[in-house]
């Protein structure tokens, strides 16, 4: 079942087109994140769904319920949705109970039982975010993860059917961030609402989404899983967009089998298992770090060969540069077997 559905909208702001007739489906209960770089739309995007803005055509649908088109729309407060964004948006004159009980009292269609005993709404949602019996205080007396968990609490206190995040993290440091990516997860487990999560930092996307949604310029690049996003790009865009990949040299024979050509003078045929129909037509295999295995070079082995150009250790991966015939090559590799500057390698591609 679908929770919302953006179906063939566009949205333009005087002679600029955030949204080309885009079409979106969120499920019930799905984790989405719309990834892109600046100004692809993604904020437009989440604001029409909101109910800040309405389309200049097509048609948004919440609940089975449209809520918005050309000729109008529902606003915020009907729609039942939570958000939270970058700049945590707290009032500062209101104590944290009061903030978080705010749309208790605000929103349409809030459970009964909610509105009886807000007290308790709020000191069970308190809780779950990690900030119970903290309702007397103000938000200038919380630090900025404390501040953003205020956020979320008043995003999810009145039972949202949908939660929009608009880069929430992006102004906590990176050992919060990770933190709070674990409580994001933790609430959409114990909630089950359905989520949409605008972010242009691609590692939350993959690591948090159940889809990821690509967007470039007012339209979606690709959407699928983080695996299919990450392992069966549908474009260069994708490919470079998100993760980090080498583009190996050369040509394909059929669909399963790669030349490449920058292994020296032997065209060396990789075999393909996944589905990579876009680059058919262009004369690339596009390669993951973590698709690349090194083995050791002894005389007379054949294979792509290559050479240690640069080692850097990160822990519990060490990350090559591999010179292979005019190219240079990224791999990442665990620490079991390690190579050093110079070594002769023989490169294995698993793709
Ligand atoms: P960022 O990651 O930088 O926040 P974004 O992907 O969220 O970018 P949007 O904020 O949705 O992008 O903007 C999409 C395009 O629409 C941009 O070209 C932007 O300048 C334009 N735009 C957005 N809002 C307005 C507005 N109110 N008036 C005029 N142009 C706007």
């Amino acid at each position: 079942m679908n929770n919302a559905r953006v179906v063939g909208v566009s949205k333009t702001f005087g002679s600029v087109t955030a949204l080309h007739n885009l079409d979106l489906q969120i499920g019930q209960g799905e984790f989405v994140a719309l990834l892109g770089p600046s100004g692809c739309g993604k904020t437009t995007l989440l604001r029409l769904i909101a109910g800040f803005e309405s389309p200049t055509s097509g048609e948004i649908w919440i609940n089975q319920e449209r809520v918005a088109d050309a000729k109008g729309r529902k606003p915020p407060e009907e729609r039942r949705i939570g958000m939270v964004f970058q700049s945590f948006a707290l009032w500062p004159h209101l104590n944290i109970y009061e903030n978080v009980a705010f749309p208790l009292q605000h929103q349409k269609n809030v459970l009964e039982a909610y509105k009886q005993n807000p007290r308790a709404r709020v000191a069970q949602i308190l809780e779950m975010v990690g900030l119970g019996g903290m309702e007397e205080r103000y938000p200038s007396q919380l630090s900025g993860g404390q501040k953003q968990r205020v956020a979320l609490a008043r995003a999810i206190v009145f039972n949202p059917t949908l939660l929009l995040m608009d880069e929430p993290l992006s102004s906590l440091d990176a050992e919060l961030r990770m933190q709070m990516r674990k409580e994001i997860q933790y609430i959409h487990r114990e909630l089950g609402t359905s989520i949409v999560y605008v972010t242009h930092d691609q590692s939350e996307a993959l690591g948090m989404a159940d889809r990821i949604v690509v967007m470039k310029g007012g339209r979606v690049e690709q959407a699928g899983t983080p695996q299919e996003i990450y392992y069966e790009p549908e474009s260069m865009f994708v490919a470079k967009f998100v993760g980090r990949s080498n583009f190996l040299k050369g040509s394909w024979s059929n669909p399963h089998t790669f030349l490449l050509e920058s292994a020296g003078e032997q065209v060396q045929p990789i075999p393909v298992s996944r589905d990579y129909s876009f680059f058919h037509a262009h004369h690339v295999l596009p390669v993951r770090p973590d698709q690349l295995k090194l083995k050791a070079w002894q005389q007379g082995m054949n294979g792509v060969v290559g050479r240690v150009t640069h080692v850097q250790f990160q822990g519990r991966e060490l990350l090559y540069s591999i010179q292979v015939g005019e190219e240079e090559w990224e791999v990442i590799s665990d620490v079991s077997e390690r190579f050093s500057y110079d070594d002769q390698v023989l490169v294995e591609v698993n793709v």
